[in-house]
């Protein structure tokens, strides 16, 4: 949060007497004589605190107070109302209603300005922290552990809704099955720890040398899922043939496992043309070219086939059993 302080108040005395009192809490004081400079301050300075007068010129403290509060970065920054004490309940319920945070009437106690703004200066730090863990909670969510890159839920939830959007601009959709080729060898001979290094190296040469705009994630144990979007059969072809040689080339050698290495088998399957099928189908697509993949010889990219058939315009394509 900012240590910038906005003092709003016509009177510059009233002003000279709040810095004085919170001299010792805010580094930074930023001062307007009208609500329209008070919001000219709050745009440009971006203050983490306001105290504002009810009675200005121009624009008057609950109008100020209103437009902050209907600008994002103005929702949650404490505000403080100063007001003579003519009509005070009247005055303190609309300063309330439209978003004050707390209320003084003049003339006060500095003692008594000092511990409101701290007390409001502590709950916005607990505020600040809450939002923190939950921005951490939702990355947890969708976060696979050991590699970094999404994990399987948030595939899904992403691309039923790229799937839906894809089709409605007739994009074609690829997705791709990668499975690491005799990883239970590796977990064998180098240790289960070396088999989770190299999930995690794997991870970061897939999510590095992916295009923008391409989802990525962990599908579970030693697979990886890939969507590809706006790409026919030979471009999805050519990207995964593009993964399967970075991983055969890649060095993975270390002290921990001097001797390895490492390939992954892909199955391909490019949303059929004319047919409507799930992401479950498509999915289970690839995983059909996965496994003609592996028993080809592994080290290598199958693309399905759709099976043409009557009324493919409409019905969902039957997947060919190899
Ligand atoms: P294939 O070429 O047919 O895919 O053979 P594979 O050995 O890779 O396949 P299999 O399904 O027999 O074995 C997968 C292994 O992956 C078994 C499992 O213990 C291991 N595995 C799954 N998740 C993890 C993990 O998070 N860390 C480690 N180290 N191993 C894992
Ligand atoms: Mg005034
Ligand atoms: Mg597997
Ligand atoms: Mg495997």
């Amino acid at each position: 949060m900012s240590g910038k302080v906005l003092l709003v108040d016509d009177s510059q005395q009233a002003r000279q007497t709040i810095k004085e009192a919170l001299r010792d809490i805010f580094p930074v004081f930023i001062e307007a004589d009208d609500g329209l400079t008070a919001i000219k301050a709050f745009v440009e300075e971006k203050p983490g605190f306001i105290i504002t007068d009810i009675e200005m010129p121009s624009i008057n403290g609950y109008r100020f107070i209103s437009t902050i509060r209907n600008m994002d970065d103005g929702r949650d920054v404490p505000i403080i109302m100063l007001s003579g004490s003519k009509d005070s309940l009247k005055k303190k319920l609309t300063g309330f209603n439209l978003g004050a945070s707390d209320f003084l009437i003049k003339p006060f106690e500095n003692e008594e300005l000092v511990a409101r703004v701290k007390s409001l200066l502590r709950m916005r730090h607990l505020m600040d922290e809450l939002k923190e863990k939950n921005v951490l909670l939702e990355k947890l969510a969708i976060t696979d552990e050991l590699t970094g890159l999404y994990n399987r839920r948030h595939f899904f939830a992403t691309v039923r809704e790229q799937l839906a959007l894809g089709l409605r601009h007739n994009f074609k959709i690829g997705c791709m099955l990668m499975d690491i080729d005799h990883f239970k060898t590796i977990n064998d001979t180098w240790g289960h720890i070396a088999g989770d290094d190299v999930l995690r190296k794997i991870g970061g040469i897939l999510a590095s040398c992916k295009r923008e705009g391409e989802l990525l994630a962990r599908f579970g144990g030693e697979e990886f899922i890939m969507c590809l979007f706006n790409t026919d059969s030979e471009n999805a072809l050519l990207a995964a043939e593009r993964f399967r040689n970075l991983i055969k080339s890649y060095d993975f050698t270390s002290v921990y496992y001097p001797s390895i290495s490492v390939t992954i088998s892909i199955g391909l399957a490019v949303y059929p043309q004319g047919a409507t099928v799930s992401i479950d189908d498509l999915i289970k697509a690839a995983d059909k070219a996965l496994y003609r993949s592996k028993i080809e010889g592994r080290d290598r990219v199958s693309l399905y086939e759709w099976s043409p058939g009557p009324g493919l315009e409409t019905q969902h394509p039957p997947l060919i059993e190899k």
